[in-house]
């Protein structure tokens, strides 16, 4: 099982063509050119009644000068050329603020789900995750990147919404994505597991996952898992393997999973961080993967790379 944000790549991003701004007037051009909508970052889906199924309303050029949206090198971010169709996609982040603006726009819009949601629900596909998570990530650096770090003065789209360049000094400004550790910690033997319970989980029934944290400047990917465990339970860790990773769009972080190995299990937590953090067994795993805990103690869904790390050590294969 994979998580399923970013497991896919049907687009080609063409990075070395959108800096040509002719070309990519010439994808808005075309007829067949999709687009995507997501009102304040939330996508426009297309949805059954029961909202078991959700897919990405695709629009076209048409479509959007009718909602009274403009389709301009500015605001349009480019996603990417259908690697079989050779369709271009582009992705409009429009807020609700500004949508008062072009009447029955709001109405046109509808459904709009969180993405987080529509993640953890498991009701979108892993292609139309991945695009509306490249499309998440991308818009929320925008919403936060209108002026220059350095001298703050206004920024201009530039390479189809990949890099914003500062009008009064010229700094060009890229895309964020921030990574994140995140650990499944074992025993020396392997027998045993480290999960924790932060305040924010859901506490009935109760949720434990594996810790977590953002990699500090200067620091690799070991130091970061060491210290971060270090932190958050007292546990020492020793040698670090990596496992796999998976974009989190929230708002624009790399998951990158790992295994770390203990070498010490007595747990001192750091309160601040989380409120409880224990050894669990192989059999006691299994049993919250399955959802069979008597305590009904339950693990992240399939969507998460956390669940991921944390069947990979039952079924042995760390
Ligand atoms: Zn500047």
């Amino acid at each position: 099982m994979k998580p399923t944000i970013g497991t896919t790549s049907i687009l080609d991003r063409q990075g070395m063509k959108r800096s040509d701004e002719a070309y990519l007037a010439g994808l808005l051009a075309k007829s067949a050119t999709r687009f995507m909508l997501l009102a304040d970052q939330k996508p426009v889906i297309n949805s059954n009644a029961e909202r078991t199924e959700a897919t990405i309303r695709w629009l076209t050029r048409a479509d959007i000068e009718k909602a009274g949206l403009p389709v301009t090198n500015d605001e349009t971010l480019f996603l990417g050329v259908d690697r079989q169709s050779g369709i271009a996609h582009f992705a409009i982040g429009v807020t609700e603020h500004r949508t008062r603006n072009a009447p029955g726009v709001l109405e046109f819009l509808r459904p709009v789900v969180d993405l987080r949601t529509l993640a953890m629900q498991g009701v979108m596909s892993a292609e139309d995750l991945s695009i509306a998570g490249q499309a998440k990530a991308l818009i929320q650096w925008h919403e936060n990147a209108r002026c220059c770090g350095h001298c703050g003065g206004t920024t201009l789209v530039k390479d189809g919404g990949w890099k914003r360049k500062c009008w009064a000094c010229g700094l060009e400004h890229f895309p964020r994505t921030d990574p994140v550790v995140i650990m499944l910690v074992v025993d020396k033997k392997g027998n045993r597991c480290l999960l924790g319970h932060e305040a924010r989980f859901a506490k009935e029934p109760k949720m434990y996952s594996t810790l977590a944290g953002f990699i500090e400047p200067g620091e690799d990917i070991d130091h970061a898992v060491q210290r971060e465990v270090f932190e958050e339970a007292g546990i020492r860790v020793g040698e670090v393997r990596y496992h796999s990773t998976q974009p989190w769009p929230f708002p624009h972080s790399l998951m990158i999973g790992c295994i770390g190995y203990a070498e010490t299990t007595d747990i001192t937590i750091d309160p601040t961080e989380i409120e409880e953090a224990r050894w669990f067994g192989v059999d006691e795993i299994k049993q919250m993967l399955a959802g069979k805990h008597p305590s009904n103690w339950w693990v992240p869904g399939k969507q998460a790379i956390a669940r991921s790390l944390i069947k990979s050590f039952a079924e042995g294969k760390i």
